[in-house]
């Protein structure tokens, strides 16, 4: 397999950067990582995961859609949308991988989102494989080897070596502008590696969660659980389950006047804030309980139902850490379980 030693992984990067923008995840000033485009000097994180997902590089937060500009009783549709560069996103891991096969879903069928569609097709997934899971990863619930992460180009870290193997044509293209600087090298060391790995995983304390009890079936039986009142009583509506969530693709439009015309953009929205599903006759979702269950349904029963089985969460443990009030998709699947 192509390689490169350990402390040759900057001149990699500055030489992909030469091609085309590379991002990495690398710490912030408060201790936890995001992704940042790569310059000279900079240096990888050491933590698992960044503290918000890489879906924001084809979903961003916000995003302007389109400017009306009034002249007296005419109006100019302008389409404002900025084109988009190659790009790569470097160190992507699996769990976060698989959510772009998720948003895929829901944004590439049709009616394609232009928008998330042009920044997919510029965008190059470099995925980092996992070596030191977290207690709170369980991927593997939802089928995802964090050892052999998808992507364009999937790297492993082992044995003071980065090991690269490309699985698209894009993938191939950020290998080629590399290709100077990798060897070919046998993978013995790696494959030990991977197989401790495998082993670490097997004794993380969600191992055996499954999905096996979940999906369409039991539609009804998990709308009328009684266990959601328990579970919603303490939420406090704040969102950030869903920011920080790889997988929530909800978002609202709005208009804003700029005093020359309008500009109409969107922003993430989340499905647990009251005013969500607000419409001119009024709110079909009243209660914090009914909004809790939403988020939790969507993931485990209506996704998995009108997407051949897939679950709309990949295991990333990010709403587990995040929660304030400690309460995450993990509890709810343990609590509500219909055998
Ligand atoms: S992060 Fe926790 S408290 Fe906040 S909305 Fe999500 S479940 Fe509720
Ligand atoms: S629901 Fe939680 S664990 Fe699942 S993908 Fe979203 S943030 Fe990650």
């Amino acid at each position: 397999m192509l390689r490169i030693s350990a402390d040759k992984i900057y001149q990699l990067l500055e030489a992909a950067s030469a091609a085309q923008t590379v991002y990495i995840p690398a710490d912030r000033e408060d201790g936890e990582a995001e992704f940042k485009k790569y310059e000279p000097g900079m240096q990888l994180t050491n933590r698992l995961n960044t503290l918000r997902s890489a879906k924001d590089f084809f979903f961003p937060q916000t995003e302007d859609l389109v400017e009306f500009r009034m002249d007296g009783k005419n109006i100019e549709v302008n389409d404002i949308r900025k084109e988009c560069e190659d790009f790569v996103i470097f160190g992507v891991r699996a769990c976060d991988a698989r959510s772009f096969t998720i948003l895929d879903k829901v944004y590439l069928v049709d009616p394609v989102d232009s928008f998330y569609k042009n920044r997919r097709d510029h965008g190059t997934v470099v995925t980092m494989a996992c070596s030191r899971p977290a207690e709170t990863c369980f991927c593997q619930t939802f089928g995802i080897d964090p050892t052999a992460p998808e992507g364009d180009c999937s790297v492993w870290n082992a044995d003071g070596y980065y090991y690269f193997k490309p699985n698209t044509d894009k993938g191939q293209k950020f290998i080629d502008s590399v290709s100077a600087l990798l060897e070919e090298g046998d993978t013995a060391e790696l494959d030990k590696s991977v197989e401790k790995t495998k082993e670490v995983m097997k004794k993380l304390p969600l191992a055996n969660l499954t999905t096996e009890n979940f999906g369409g079936e039991k539609l009804n039986e998990y709308f009328n659980s009684d266990k959601w009142a328990e579970l919603s009583e303490s939420c406090l509506g704040c969102g950030t389950c869903t920011f920080v969530c790889p997988t929530c693709q909800c978002y609202d439009i709005k208009d804003f006047n700029t005093g020359h015309g309008i500009k109409r953009y969107r922003c993430w929205d989340s499905c647990m804030y009251s005013d969500f599903t607000k419409m001119a006759h009024g709110n079909p979702r009243l209660t914090q309980l009914e909004r809790f269950r939403q988020r939790f349904m969507h993931k485990l029963v209506y996704f998995p139902a009108n997407n051949n089985g897939e679950f709309g969460c990949v295991g990333c443990g990010r709403c587990l850490s995040k929660c304030p009030i400690s309460m995450n998709i993990v509890k709810v699947m343990k609590a509500l379980e219909v055998k």
